[in-house]
């Protein structure tokens, strides 16, 4: 992720190195550029703006105090403002519920929820010794139930069984039961996705939430759909009231413009990036590990 990104604000920075001191019009050729590289890696013109806005009060701080090295100066307020953008420190699930605690996943299809349903039940399985159900609420789709089940019984977690001609209503009531009476921690539910937007589908989200209160409400990201996945983003946490994001395949998006942009339009936090197929492809979302990346 970022490939392109980096490079090109290598450039910049590379560029200010040779000058002596920051002058407005260097600060101004400066932000141009991370302009134009923001643009590139898919981040949309309201977050560029607002961001180039934010470094530039503070660029023209540090040229007030005359610094002796602009380029790393500027770095830093690049770097610091990258961070604020992604969100300032990581958060981690909250799981902090009467158990079961809930678990929501949601997100268009393809997104990577059942995939990061497993990583997460594995993650708090091995790690926390948590005790994990996860059940499948996608009715629509039996190779959707299939997936979970499987996937789970890889991550060493009990699945709810469940059928397709069940209402996803009801599997939410019936799991909720089934992880009270087995002494669950933690209770995934994998929802149902479309390939767009959808209200039936929504007014059906609402309503699982509704019944099962969950303590999380993840929304699984694709980070290769970039402004897209914003966008989508958006829409699901106007409906839901999402806790949080998890930015999914970061590892075959060279762009990184949803990880910088997702939090700013959304105001939450990405908790977890995927990073590959395999169930422990997971990794807690750093905002200030992210921004030493991107800065190189
Ligand atoms: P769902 O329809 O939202 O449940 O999506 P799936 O979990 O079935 O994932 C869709 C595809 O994306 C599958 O082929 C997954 O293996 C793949 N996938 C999910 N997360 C990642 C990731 O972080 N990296 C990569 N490379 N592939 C992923």
């Amino acid at each position: 992720m970022f490939d392109s990104l980096s490079d090109r604000l290598d450039g910049v920075f590379k560029k200010l190195r040779g000058r002596g001191h920051l002058t407005e019009d260097n600060i101004k050729e400066a932000l141009r550029d991370v302009r134009v590289a923001l643009l590139e890696a898919d981040v949309s013109l309201p977050v560029v703006k607002s961001f180039i806005a934010s470094v530039k009060e503070k660029a023209v701080g540090v040229s007030v105090t005359k610094s002796v090295t602009p380029g790393q100066q500027m770095i830093k307020v690049v770097h610091d403002e990258l961070v604020e953008l992604m969100g300032a420190v990581n958060e981690s699930l909250n799981l902090a519920a009467q158990p079961p605690a809930v678990v929501l996943m949601a997100g268009l299809q393809g997104s990577g929820k059942t995939t990061t349903t497993g990583k997460l039940a594995k993650r708090l399985a091995e790690r926390e010794g948590k005790r994990v159900l996860v059940a499948s609420l996608d009715v629509y789709r039996p190779a959707a139930m299939d997936q979970l089940r499987s996937v789970a019984e890889q991550a060493g977690v009990a699945c709810l069984d469940a059928s397709p001609d069940e209402k996803p209503q009801v599997i939410a009531q019936r799991a909720l039961e089934a992880a009270r009476k087995s002494g669950a921690d933690v209770l995934f539910l994998d929802t149902a996705g479309r390939l767009h937007i959808d209200e039936t589908l929504m007014d059906e989200l609402v309503e699982i939430k509704s019944i099962a209160n969950p303590v999380e409400i993840l929304f699984v990201a694709d980070s290769m759909t970039g402004q897209d996945a914003v966008n989508v983003a958006q829409s699901f946490n106007e409906r839901l009231d999402v806790t949080g994001v998890v930015l999914t395949k970061t590892d075959g998006d060279a762009r990184g413009g949803a990880a910088l942009a997702i939090r700013h339009v959304t105001g939450k936090p990405i908790k977890f990036l995927g990073v590959s197929e395999k169930l422990d492809g997971i990794e807690p979302f750093h905002p200030d590990r992210v921004a030493s990346r991107i800065l190189g």
